[in-house]
């Protein structure tokens, strides 16, 4: 049975994105986007992960959290803070939450801590992605090409996941950075091209290309020479 998670989160941008990612990865997902709706969702439903934002309208998530955790101590919280804000994940993890994450975030962060919070022993052959030389720890967060490692930031990590998982398809820039940036493309700023290059460079180091430029089109994972552009 798949599990049932919990959003409770009053930006629709990034509730909708989370939903949907978390459905596609075949989650029973339900999202409540106040304090009190969320409360009750809490109280009377049964959930395997509970996906809390701090600032939402009508009660804070900290409130939230704090009422939770005096009836409930085993449903794992996954905290969603702002940036930076150091004293937030302090406060959430001492009111009982299990992780947090900071915004903005990558989707595949939040899967991996998602998976993290969930795992059964029975799951552990499914956190590792693997294609040709190159081999991805979901649950470490760590890559490596033909058994080196290779030293990724998140972002760098979160691209390499979504192109072995489409290895062999093209990835136009607008799916990489909603899925990567959880953000809409805005086409102008180069953040996308630097981060492959960054990627691509590292990746070399360790074996030949195997992130080919389609023009105009997208970049594509593949263990074949570079097609013809
Ligand atoms: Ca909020």
């Amino acid at each position: 049975m798949s599990s049932r998670i919990l959003i409770i989160e009053d930006e629709q941008r990034i509730a909708d994105f989370l939903q949907r990612g978390l459905r596609e990865e075949g989650y029973q997902v339900e999202v409540q986007a106040t304090g009190p709706s969320g409360w009750i969702a809490l109280q009377h439903g049964t959930w395997d992960l509970v996906l809390l934002d701090w600032w939402l309208p009508g009660e804070d998530g900290i409130q939230l959290l704090r009422r939770f955790r005096q009836r409930n101590r085993a449903t794992p919280v996954l905290f969603l803070t702002a940036r930076d804000a150091v004293e937030q994940r302090v406060e959430g993890l001492d009111a009982g939450a299990d992780d947090y994450l900071c915004k903005p975030f990558a989707f595949d962060e939040l899967l991996a801590r998602t998976r993290a919070l969930l795992r059964r022993p029975d799951q552990a052959d499914s956190l590792t992605l693997d294609y040709a030389d190159l081999h991805a720890d979901l649950a470490t967060l760590r890559a490596s090409r033909g058994g080196a490692p290779l030293d990724l930031t998140a972002k760098e990590f979160s691209l390499l996941c979504l192109f072995i998982r489409n290895h062999g398809r093209v990835l136009s820039r607008t799916r990489i950075f909603e899925t990567v940036w959880g953000d809409q493309y805005d086409g102008l700023s180069n953040t996308l091209e630097v981060h492959v290059k960054e990627l691509r460079r590292k990746l070399e180091a360790l074996g030949p290309r195997i992130i080919h430029t389609h023009r105009g089109r997208g970049y594509e994972l593949s263990a074949r020479p570079d097609p013809p552009t």
